[in-house]
């Protein structure tokens, strides 16, 4: 069997660990495994399987004899190490948001627009986490009519700010338990307890980056130039798994049932939808899994086109890791 080579640039973060897991679960045809971080954790041992890997710090030259590149560090440092990431021949799937709406950069979710991944010149971006879920979520149903608009908001777990995140929570909710200080690091504010409606910092118009990233990628992804979105992000106090609530305009009428039958018959989401007995989706039982999980389908009643549904996926696997695993099975298939 043909093996590739892969790199994982930020193995030790939250989406790199979840990268070496997946690689293993799918069965990805990894020869050599480069384990690539910050001088920090150079040394450290790390087990894939049957084999030990040692994280190496991340060089110019670290790239050289890779296949497949994939990147799970913030947009710095993807942006330092990625043109030595080119001359080395490699595949670079991002995971940051550095090139992600860079004209000669496809964006892609296999489910939803997989041929776009071909065109890439030696980069290929992974969307932003929320992005995907909501667009998981709408894709089956944009498929019976166009998207004009959505209005979103988003519940948005600790772990989407990586390791750090996760610490905090935990590390404050003993505090809480224990009368210990509240420290905060990675947020701006008590995270434990509490909800904080910013991710990301404001634009002019008074939305965050991370906000306006559902209209940005949305479009280049749907292929829908004029799609128009409002988005507010909270980060909630949740490990993980992301919460959408999602209100949006079809161009012609959508019915309820019609929409729930397309999200049914759809790869990658699964309809859990039935409100008389609770059934709907919950972040708890997203975590760990694959699928984006969709219910609440209604009717919106302010608008004639409208519906309304709320979603839920793993931010680190569907959102990061497992999306960027997907590209990567696609590029091997296709060669
Ligand atoms: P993280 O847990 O903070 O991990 C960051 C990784 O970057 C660590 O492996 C860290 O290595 C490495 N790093 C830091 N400085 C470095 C340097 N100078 N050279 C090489 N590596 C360095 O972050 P994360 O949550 O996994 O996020 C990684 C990327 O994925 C980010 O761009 C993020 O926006 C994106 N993303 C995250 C999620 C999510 O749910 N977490 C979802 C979608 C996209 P050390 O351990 O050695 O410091």
């Amino acid at each position: 069997m043909k093996t590739y080579n892969v790199a994982i640039l930020g193995a030790t973060g939250a989406v790199g660990q979840e990268m070496m897991k997946i690689l293993l679960e799918r069965r990805f045809p990894v020869g050599e495994l480069r384990l690539l971080a910050s001088a920090r954790s150079a040394g450290k041992q790390v087990a894939f399987g049957d084999r030990t890997v040692t994280i190496a710090e991340t060089t110019d030259e670290a790239f050289e004899g890779m296949d497949i590149v994939l990147g799970a560090a913030e947009n710095d440092i993807s942006k330092r190490f990625a043109p030595a990431i080119k001359k080395s021949g490699a595949v670079y799937i991002d995971n940051s948001s550095a090139f992600r709406l860079d004209p000669d950069v496809p964006l892609v979710v296999p489910e939803i627009n997989p041929d776009d991944a071909f065109r890439h010149n030696g980069i290929i971006a992974n969307p932003n986490c929320s992005t995907i879920i909501a667009l998981m979520a709408l894709y089956p149903i944009a498929a019976l009519s166009p998207i004009k608009t959505i209005v979103a908001s988003t519940y948005q777990a600790v772990s989407g700010a990586g390791v750090g995140g996760i610490r905090e929570l935990e590390e404050q909710t003993a505090a809480l338990v224990n009368g210990g200080e509240i420290k905060c690091g990675t947020f701006a504010y008590q995270i434990a307890q509490n909800l904080i409606p910013q991710i990301g910092g404001f634009n002019e118009n008074g939305y965050t980056s991370e906000e306006m990233k559902m209209q940005n990628e949305g479009r280049k992804i749907m292929h829908a130039p004029d799609m128009l979105v409002s988005c507010t992000c909270v980060r909630v106090p949740v490990v993980r798994s992301h919460s959408i609530s999602l209100t949006f305009v079809t161009e012609s009428p959508v019915t309820p049932a019609e929409a729930a039958a397309a999200v049914a018959a759809a790869k990658g989401v699964r309809l859990v939808d039935d409100p008389a007995h609770l059934v709907y989706p919950m972040p708890l039982d997203t975590s760990d899994q694959d699928l984006v999980f969709v219910g609440r389908i209604r009717k919106d009643l302010t608008n004639e086109n409208g519906l309304c549904l709320w979603c839920c996926g793993d931010q680190i696997r569907k959102g990061a890791a497992g999306n960027a695993v997907q590209i990567a099975e696609l590029l091997i298939a296709n060669k």
